[in-house]
């Protein structure tokens, strides 16, 4: 029993990621097909079902069984049931994943939220290993959460925990898309970047690159590398905003690592800089003292080895 595999499966808006793993969260075999989500949440559901029947057969010529089958969703989940309960990327709502999946492949199938499968995939073979209370932050169009607390996945009372992207921290700010304002989303996020810099070429702010239409936050890294002044304001805004928020988790959570996930940490010192400084500026020296604050490792692998976690994380004793 202890030996056998496991498998991940990261279900996105465009590609459905899956993997083979051992229980080390080695990886035997990966795989990747598009999603096709205007098919139907059927004929997704079927297609993932032929990806975990190919995957378990590679176990089966490595004489191993599959202890179960772990989902990262993008939205949200109903645990209980197994339902998606809404995943607006897929035009999904409520729709019994976990049981079609079981009826196919006579496997457990356990399902979770992308963000926090993510997180659990960074603490166990990425950026937190060895971590065991550790918060992932993803910067992208949004801003997801995850938390690990005692080397466990922390979901909350109905499964609504870790929304750091909703947390207010301009109150009165821009206009976000949970109906609230000034949401660290608003301020941070890749979306965020690109507004702030519209409004000031709007403005007038002379800068050197943003002539195109199709703006995005990868562009405002570049050119706050090549030194544009404008870029520069704008990744030190985002990072300082973001640091208010994660003062405010060291305080409430004390976690001894912070992962940074998501196109924009890519940016490195640029961002990180100012986004340590910021996070210790805003909260107490004891939790501020001894948390990492690093950039995520596993890039497009860590919803898949989240995923595989999550059964163990299901089926531990
Ligand atoms: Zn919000």
């Amino acid at each position: 029993m202890h030996d056998e595999f496991l498998i991940g499966i990261d279900l996105g808006g465009t590609n459905i990621k899956g993997a083979l793993l051992d229980i080390n969260g080695g990886i035997i075999e990966k795989k990747e097909i598009p999603t096709l989500a205007n098919t139907g949440p059927e004929a997704v559901a079927g297609r993932i079902a032929g990806m975990i029947t190919e995957l378990e057969i590679t176990a089966r010529e490595r004489s191993k069984g599959v202890t179960g089958v772990g989902i990262g969703v993008p939205g949200q989940p109903e645990r209980s049931t197994g339902d998606v309960i809404f995943a607006p990327n897929l035009y999904w709502r409520n729709v019994p994943l976990v049981k079609y999946l079981r009826r196919k492949t006579a496997l457990p199938v356990f399902l979770e939220n992308d963000a926090n499968v993510a997180a659990l995939g960074e603490q166990w073979r990425g950026a937190g290993q060895g971590s065991a209370n550790m918060v992932m932050v993803t910067i992208g169009t949004g801003i997801g959460g995850g938390i690990v607390l005692d080397g466990c996945l922390y979901t909350g009372a109905n499964g609504a925990a870790g929304e750091l992207g909703h947390t207010v921290i301009e109150p009165g700010g821009p206009q976000c898309s949970c109906g609230r304002r000034g949401c660290l989303e608003t301020l941070t996020s890749a979306t965020a970047m690109v507004r702030m810099a519209r409004e000031a070429m709007d403005r007038g702010v002379i800068t050197e690159l943003f002539r195109e239409e199709n703006l995005e936050a990868r562009d405002i890294i570049m050119a706050a590398r090549a030194g544009d002044r404008l870029a520069l304001e704008i990744v030190e805004k985002a990072a300082y905003y973001l640091g208010i928020g994660l003062g405010n988790i060291i305080n409430i959570l004390n976690p001894d690592t912070i992962v940074i996930g998501g196109g924009v940490s890519r940016a490195g010192e640029l961002l990180f800089e100012p986004l340590c400084r910021a996070a210790r500026e805003n909260c107490l020296e004891s939790a501020g003292s001894i948390v990492r604050i690093v950039p995520a490792q596993l890039g497009n692998d860590a919803g898949f080895v989240g995923a595989a976690q999550l059964v163990l994380q299901n089926t531990k004793r």
